[in-house]
């Protein structure tokens, strides 16, 4: 959570209201649109934060608690593939170490009787996962692109829309699965 409330002030610090574009961009972020998914990245210095935001059915197959073992084992797998950032991201230009990442997964909250579980299902229809990651990069300045890797590793996501800014400068990228359009390029 404090990753996500730092990358959060961090965005609205750097916007500073200037673009409405990407301002209505960055706030639409929280549009739950299954097969989509988002990346929100900010390079700072040589700091590198990515946030990450899907809908569960993107990354598990489903939207509810996992309610039998082959459903607990996705669940557990996309936690531990979101976890894997040098499984995600590919800084081909330029060195970048993870410092941290934290995994906000749904359906973690309630040790509820399963009646209960039940009762907010039916209440709340959608989940998603969040991811927030932060990179110490070498030589930031040679970071020119970022290889995005969830689309092998998630098949259910077609695309990621990506909103970044590099050092102040700003832009959006809107990746698909296709094989030559992973690629987040900075300029
Ligand atoms: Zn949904």
């Amino acid at each position: 959570m404090v990753n996500r409330q730092l990358l959060t002030g961090l965005l609205l610090l750097l916007l500073g209201g200037s673009s409405h574009a990407f301002s209505a961009a960055a706030a639409s972020q929280g549009a739950h649109v299954h097969g989509e998914a988002t990346l929100n990245v900010v390079l700072e210095g040589n700091t590198l934060y990515i946030e990450f935001d899907s809908p569960a059915i993107n990354l598990i197959g489903f939207e509810h608690a996992p309610n039998n073992e082959e459903q607990a084992a996705a669940f557990s797998n996309a936690k531990q593939m979101l976890a894997s950032a040098e499984r995600l991201f590919d800084f081909s230009t330029t060195t970048c170490l993870l410092e941290n990442a934290e995994i906000e997964a749904p359906y973690m909250k309630n040790h509820e009787p399963a009646d209960h579980q039940n009762h907010h299902e039916a209440q709340q229809e959608h989940a998603d996962f969040h991811a927030s990651y932060i990179f110490q990069c070498e030589q930031a300045k040679d970071l020119t692109a970022i290889s995005i890797k969830f689309f092998a590793l998630f098949p259910g996501i077609q695309a990621i829309k990506a909103y970044w800014i590099f050092q102040g400068k700003q832009g959006a990228a809107s990746l698909t699965a296709d094989a030559d359009n992973h690629m987040l390029t900075v300029n």
